[in-house]
């Protein structure tokens, strides 16, 4: 039988510089794109097939420059699903994502909303400075899938927004 085309609104957030941009544009284009207004916040549409489910991704791709905190409880409130990244080589931008989730299930009053963990720049392993088992703790208390990518070799990148998807495919499901 025939299933409806399903919608589905996914917000990249993180840290600037850790690689939201370039992630996003590997998804989305399939290309690499050396360097990004780390000012501009953009909005894609794709459609592509999850577990043989046609669906509209819909990425907000944020840059962390609301000039009011209303605007991020917004998109908090509008997203269904949180990519969550850091780059593996900056040990602050992890702290940035553990305080994003706090305010994600603050705002949506759920501690199990669907979230993907990404450590980003994980072709830099040289310069890494945040190990994988702080990674791996923040997955288990969250209960949320960790994966480290890279924007710049396209290691992982489909992984990560396939993974979300499907989160919020069996979300519908259960409830
Ligand atoms: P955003 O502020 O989170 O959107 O970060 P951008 O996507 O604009 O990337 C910030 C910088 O990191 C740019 O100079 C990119 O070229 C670089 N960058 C992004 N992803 C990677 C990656 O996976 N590996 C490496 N080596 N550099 C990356
Ligand atoms: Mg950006």
């Amino acid at each position: 039988h025939h299933q409806p085309c399903r919608e589905l609104h996914v917000v990249v957030l993180g840290a600037g510089g850790v690689g939201k941009s370039c992630l996003t544009a590997q998804f989305v284009h399939n290309e690499w794109i050396e360097s990004y207004d780390p000012t501009i916040e953009d909005t894609y549409r794709t459609q592509l097939q999850v577990d043989g489910r046609q669906v509209v991704l819909e990425i907000l791709d944020t840059a962390g420059t609301e000039q009011f905190v209303a605007m991020r409880d917004l998109y908090m409130k509008s997203g269904q699903g949180f990519i969550l990244v850091f780059s593996i080589t900056s040990s602050s931008s992890m702290s940035e994502i553990e305080m994003l989730r706090e305010e994600i299930t603050r705002i949506k009053d759920d501690e199990n909303v669907p979230i993907v963990i990404v450590g980003n720049k994980a072709d830099l392993e040289d310069q890494r400075s945040v190990p994988r088992q702080r990674a791996f703790a923040c997955s288990q208390s969250w209960n949320a899938p960790y994966y480290e990518t890279s924007a710049r070799t396209r290691t992982n990148v489909n992984a990560v927004f396939i993974d979300i998807c499907r989160q919020l495919l069996l979300r519908d499901e259960k409830y």
